[in-house]
């Protein structure tokens, strides 16, 4: 690495942002140029569902750094600007605004964008006006700005997403309907007792959870603008005011592709972070990697992931390789609640509750052939600090000890057994 070598990161959102920063701290000693389509200075997501759109967190709050830290670490922005194109072999990126720039080094920090919903009545040129997606600031300002006391708001997706937005809805006093298409919410990443759980916490909060409901039309009011009933599957009409569609994220591969990068369901790297293009380094929502943990290739979508490969990028291009294989792990504020979850706990053959789930604290564990795979912790921080080395670990322990409150958790970590 010499002190003229330019790094380029196209995307700057959490693993972007954080990429800069720690390459530089890693002895980067060249320019380092943070290239990102959004205009504000990079920020934080998960916020949006939660505490900035129930009005709590300002836009200010949701801001990673200011911006005198990029200034400080002689880190270039370049905001309101899209990557177009990337030119491999002459190490060159074209952005929309006509600018070409040359790099010694790429990272790929692209993220993802809203899977789209899909279903009749859908203009063939976007969206109706009260239809929202939400994965930027501008996304939640609108989200905010249509939702008035009363509002009768329809959530498509049981998702984390999806939940969280009608926890913050309600807050707000909207009249808040969930359809979600499985037969519970949060399936794809949680055991059926956290999803039960969750359905009674909102229905008990008024919202009106509807499982197995599948979205086949919007009807469109008198303008045509605007969507004014959602059509179920079954037939079942619902009026709303507002529609917020939460069915999962696509990453934004595009550009990777068409620079001749492996992908499959996201960009591939390896446990350093580099692409299919040794140049060429991706960290973030928009990457799968191989999972030494779990044997398979995963694409994860959370904070932690996003800083850690991101790191993990920065240590690569700095000449001090480190290996990544996280343990994913994620959180998901809705009202009082705190859910942390370590793991993945799909193919799970043992469930272990400790704590009551009346008392709205406990930690629910997920075992395959008497080993812990992954724990889902709610309102009790202290424990999922545990849990995190637990699973980590894959320790063995008996059920009846894991579910006895009377022996602390920490002590299962030096006696397991
Ligand atoms: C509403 C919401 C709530 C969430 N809650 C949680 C949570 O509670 N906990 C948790 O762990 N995670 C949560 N997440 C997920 C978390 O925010 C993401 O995992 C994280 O933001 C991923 O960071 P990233 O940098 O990979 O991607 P992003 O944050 O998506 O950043 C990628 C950036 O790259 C830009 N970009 C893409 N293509 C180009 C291009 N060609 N040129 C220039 N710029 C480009 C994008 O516009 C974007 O700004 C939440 C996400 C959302 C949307």
């Amino acid at each position: 690495m010499k002190s003229t070598d330019t790094l380029l990161i196209v995307g700057a959102g959490t693993a972007g942002a954080e990429l800069a920063m720690a390459t530089r701290q890693n002895g980067w000693a060249g320019p380092i140029v943070l290239i990102g389509d959004e205009a504000p200075l990079p920020y934080q997501r998960p916020p949006l569902s939660k505490a900035y759109l129930s009005g709590v967190a300002t836009a200010e709050s949701l801001l990673l750094r200011p911006a005198g830290v990029y200034a400080k670490a002689d880190v270039s922005l370049r905001l309101g600007v899209a990557v177009g194109d990337i030119d491999p072999e002459g190490r060159v990126v074209s952005l929309s605004d006509g600018t070409r720039l040359a790099y010694s080094r790429l990272a790929l920090c692209t993220g993802g964008r809203p899977r789209p919903l899909s279903c009749d009545g859908m203009p063939a040129d976007g969206k109706p006006s009260n239809l929202h997606y939400l994965r930027t600031r501008a996304d939640a300002d609108a989200i905010r700005a249509s939702l008035l006391p009363a509002s009768r708001l329809l959530v498509v997706g049981g998702g984390y997403i999806g939940l969280e937005v009608a926890a913050s809805a309600r807050a707000l006093g909207a009249a808040v309907t969930v359809l979600e298409a499985q037969p519970r919410v949060l399936a794809r990443v949680t055991g059926p007792d956290l999803s039960a759980f969750y359905e009674h916490v909102h229905r008990s909060a008024g919202v009106d959870i509807r499982t197995n409901a599948i979205v086949r039309g919007l009807q469109r009011d008198a303008t045509g603008k605007s969507a004014r009933a959602v059509v179920c599957a079954d037939g079942t009409v619902i009026e709303v005011d507002v529609i917020v569609v939460g069915v999962g994220m696509l990453p934004n591969v595009e550009l990777a592709a068409a620079a001749g990068l492996e992908i499959d369901a996201g960009i591939v790297v390896d446990e350093h972070a580099v692409t299919s293009n040794p140049s060429i380094c991706a960290a973030g929502d928009c990457t799968v990697h191989r999972s030494a943990v779990y044997g398979r290739r995963i694409r994860l979508e959370s904070v932690p992931n996003a800083l850690e490969q991101a790191r993990t990028a920065a240590a690569t291009l700095c000449g001090k390789p480190r290996a990544y294989h996280p343990v994913p792990w994620f959180w998901s504020d809705q009202y009082d609640l705190k859910l942390q979850m370590v793991g993945l706990s799909d193919g799970y053959d043992g469930f272990v509750l400790r704590g009551a789930m009346q008392t709205r604290a406990f930690t629910a564990f997920y075992l395959r052939n008497g080993s812990i795979i992954a724990a889902d912790v709610v309102n009790r921080p202290a424990e999922f600090m545990v849990a995190k080395r637990l699973v980590a670990a894959r320790a063995s322990i008996d059920a009846d000890r894991l579910a006895d409150e009377a022996v602390p958790l920490r002590e299962l970590l030096s006696q397991p057994g």
